[in-house]
C-alpha cells in the first residue's frame, strides 16, 4: 500500500508520515530529503543553480539513497556519505526550491521515489506525491495549516536545532518557498483530487496521527 502526504514546508507533513509509517511498519520516504541532497552537492561543487543543465548533469552523476528501518531515524546518504544533518541547514532551505523547479531533476527524483515505493509498503511526504509521484496511491492527505502557525513550528525547530535564524528569516524562506513550489510549471504543490484535507493548526500531532491513521483503517 502507498500513502501519499503532501502540503506546505512547515504543515507537519514529516513528523506526521514518520509516526505513520512508525505505527505500521511501513517505510518512510522522505522525498524532500532528495532535493535537499542534490542541492547540497551542487552548493559543495559550486555549481550553478541557476543553470539547469548543469544541475542535472549533477544529478545524473549523484547517488542518493535513504537508508530506512522503519523504527530508527531515517539516514540520507549522498554518494555513500551520511549528510543527514547536513540537509537541514538553512543555506539548503533557501536553495533547494530552486534545484527542484527543474523539469529534468523532477524526472530522476519521481523515477528513484517510484522504485522505493514500490519496494512495498510505504508512506512518501512531499508536495507532488498524490498528484505525480503515485497518482494511484490507496491513500492521500494533504496537509495545511495557516502560514503564521508554519512559521512558529519552523521557528521553533530551527531554535532547537541551534541555528541563527529570526522568525522574520524563516517568515521569508517559508514565502519564498510556497511561491517557488507552488507556481513551478512542473508537479506544482497542490492537492490531489482525492485526498484528504487536513488543517493542522489547532491540531496536536497526536490529533493528526490519529485522523490519519483513522482514514487508512476506514
Ligand atoms: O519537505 P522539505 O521541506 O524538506 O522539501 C524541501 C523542498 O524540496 C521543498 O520546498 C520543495 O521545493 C522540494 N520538494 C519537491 N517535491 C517533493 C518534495 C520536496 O519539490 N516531492
Amino acid at each position: 500500500m502507498i500513502i501519499a502526504i503532501d502540503g506546505p514546508a512547515g504543515a507537519g507533513k514529516s513528523t506526521v508520515a514518520k509516526l505513520v509509517a512508525k505505527s505500521l511498519n511501513f517505510l518512510y520516504i522522505d522525498t524532500g530529503a532528495m532535493y535537499r541532497a542534490l542541492t547540497l552537492k551542487a552548493l559543495e561543487e559550486g555549481v550553478d543553480i541557476k543553470d539547469p543543465q548543469k544541475v542535472t548533469e549533477l544529478a545524473l552523476h549523484t547517488e542518493i539513497s535513504l537508508l530506512n528501518d522503519p523504527q530508527a531515524p531515517l539516514k540520507v546518504l549522498l554518494d555513500g556519505r551520511d549528510v543527514t544533518s547536513d540537509i537541514r541547514q538553512p543555506r539548503i532551505t533557501r536553495f533547494v526550491s530552486e534545484v527542484a523547479k527543474i523539469k529534468e531533476v523532477r524526472k530522476i527524483m519521481v523515477e528513484l521515489q517510484r522504485k522505493l515505493g514500490n519496494r512495498g509498503n510505504a508512506v512518501l511526504d512531499g508536495r507532488d506525491i498524490g498528484t505525480v509521484v503515485f497518482p494511484k496511491a490507496e491513500k492521500k492527505f494533504y496537509i495545511d495549516a495557516v502560514f503564521q502557525e508554519r512559521v512558529n513550528r519552523r521557528y521553533k525547530e530551527s531554535a532547537g536545532l541551534g541555528q541563527n535564524l529570526t522568525a522574520e528569516d524563516v517568515s521569508a524562506d517559508l514565502a519564498n518557498r510556497d511561491k517557488i513550489d507552488s507556481g513551478r510549471a512542473v508537479a506544482p504543490l497542490k492537492q490531489a483530487e482525492d485526498a484528504l484535507y487536513i488543517d493542522t493548526t489547532k491540531l496536536s500531532i497526536e490529533e493528526v496521527v490519529n485522523k490519519v491513521l483513522g482514514f487508512i483503517n476506514g
